[in-house]
């Protein structure tokens, strides 16, 4: 039997990270059973999709590591709509489904209203179709449904405890429950790993199967992801978009070896392993039944190892959007004129050593293209401290009598000027980084100089000089 997964989205929305978890899932899964990946865009809920949210998910999926052409599909949900309605019809054409008319407030006067299911009181009215009529599973009034799930091993549902359910509602139209189940059906999906908040509907899913004359699949109900404070990730309150994620500048390969942390370990003390040692090392049957912690903190420290770890000429190439902007991520301060290749270049290794992620980049550079540095006056009111004038104008002196202009000249007559007024180098350093830069953290400001060139710097030195009273 071939393995054939699916990865199965609805495209209402920008694309979850606990999506492009269960997607890396399914991708590895298949692979390592020499399986089919079929993508399906689930998009029968007409009101709430939307085309360009489609395309999100293969653009995200492709950042991921998923590319177009490499699985199955895209299929999409409504193109099934017929296979949908001709399975509703051979389950009530088989018993296994009855018309009912019954409203919600009739339901409530006969069962009392903190009942919320449905009381089976049109299971032998014999209805047939009608305009307002829903269509209804009958569930068994017996036995069980056992769910083999490979993280979960083989949760048990009392078929008595189960409603009689709607499988398709009063105007026809199929519900999702079923008209999943029809798909995985008749793509042959043979195992279904997906979120959690999936795991009540797979009894009455799985009943579903069975009703239809074909052996259900094995599942795999992958916990959630939740933030700090144990809430599940929700696109309200917190970041979820794997977009935001890549906007701001995290490495695709940073992204997915985290995303594949949550809940599962690689052999060994550590975290950060190439990605084919993930594909090959990792186990469903090995996730954890807790809830998964996303944590953006260690996310970030992740991404500035991957950085880190990028040869200094990628490391330049991965900063360009950054450096340039594009239709998600905003242009630069500076003029695209402005912009100088190899004075970018000279400090790039400078950076990838103090960058955690890649949008960082702009404010650690700007310096050195902008044609006055973007002061910080927060920074500006710490650094120019009482003798800040008077050590401006010696640095000044200093420098300009500089026969050499690199970073260990700058620093050694810094230095000296910080000696003769009883201060350490870094102190010293405060008010030249803010004239300079305009911030009081970045590059090593020596260096930094350096790059900057002689004329600039010394321009720069003399406007914050007279600035200050
Ligand atoms: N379309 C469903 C969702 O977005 C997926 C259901 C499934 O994986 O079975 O949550």
């Amino acid at each position: 039997m071939t393995v054939r997964v699916r990865f199965a989205p609805s495209p209402t929305g920008m694309f979850h990270v606990g999506g492009a978890r269960s997607a890396l899932q399914n991708w590895i899964y298949a692979k390592q059973h020499e399986g089919v990946f079929v993508l399906r865009i689930e998009d029968t809920d007409a009101a709430r999709n939307k085309p360009e949210w489609t395309e999100g998910i293969l653009t995200a999926l492709e950042w991921i590591g998923i590319a177009r052409g490499s699985y199955e599909g895209p299929h999409f949900q409504s193109a099934n709509a017929g296979e949908h309605r001709a399975a509703a019809e051979r389950l009530h054409a088989g018993g296994r489904a009855y018309y009912c008319d019954c409203t919600r407030d009739q339901v409530q006067a006969r069962t009392g209203s903190q009942y919320q299911g449905y009381d089976g009181f049109c299971r032998d009215r014999g209805l047939g179709p009608g305009e307002g009529r829903a269509l209804r599973f009958r569930t068994p009034d017996e036995g069980e449904t056992v769910v083999v799930d490979l993280i979960r091993g083989e949760p048990t549902f009392e078929n008595k405890l189960i409603e009689d359910f709607v499988i398709a509602r009063g105007d026809g139209s199929p519900v999702f429950l079923l008209a999943n189940v029809v798909d995985d059906l008749t793509m042959g999906i043979t195992h279904v790993i997906r979120a959690e908040e999936h795991l009540p509907n797979t009894p009455k899913q799985q009943l579903l199967w069975e009703a239809l004359g074909a052996t259900p699949p094995i599942w795999a109900h992958v916990p959630v992801v939740v933030n700090e404070k144990r809430q599940k990730l929700s696109k309200r309150r917190d970041k979820v978009a794997l977009e935001a994620y890549r906007d701001e500048g995290y490495l695709p390969d940073a992204m997915r070896n985290y995303l594949m942390l949550l809940g599962w370990a690689p052999s060994g003390d550590r975290e950060i392993v190439p990605w084919s040692v993930i594909e090959s090392e990792f186990r469903l049957e090995e996730v954890n039944l807790s809830p998964a912690f996303f944590d953006e903190k260690k996310l970030r420290a992740f991404n500035g190892e991957y950085i880190r770890a990028l040869p200094v000429e990628q490391f330049i190439e991965e900063c360009r959007p950054w450096l340039t902007g594009t239709a998600t991520i905003p242009p630069p301060p500076w003029q695209p004129e402005e912009f100088d290749e190899a004075a970018f270049n000279a400090v790039a290794e400078l950076a990838q050593t103090r960058i955690a992620v890649l949008s960082e980049i702009v404010p650690n550079v700007d310096f050195l293209f902008l044609a006055d540095p973007l002061i910080d006056e927060g920074a500006w009111a710490k650094a120019m401290k009482p003798g800040a004038a008077e050590l401006l104008d010696a640095a000044v002196v200093a420098f300009e009598a500089l026969p050499q202009w690199d970073a260990e000249s700058l620093k050694a007559a810094l230095e000296q000027v910080g000696t003769e007024r009883g201060l350490k180098l870094g102190k010293a350093q405060a008010p030249v980084r803010v004239a300079v830069t305009g911030r009081t953290v970045g590059l090593p400001l020596f260096e930094s100089m350096e790059v900057l060139g002689r004329e600039r710097t010394l321009t720069r030195l003399r406007a914050a000089r007279l600035r200050l009273p």
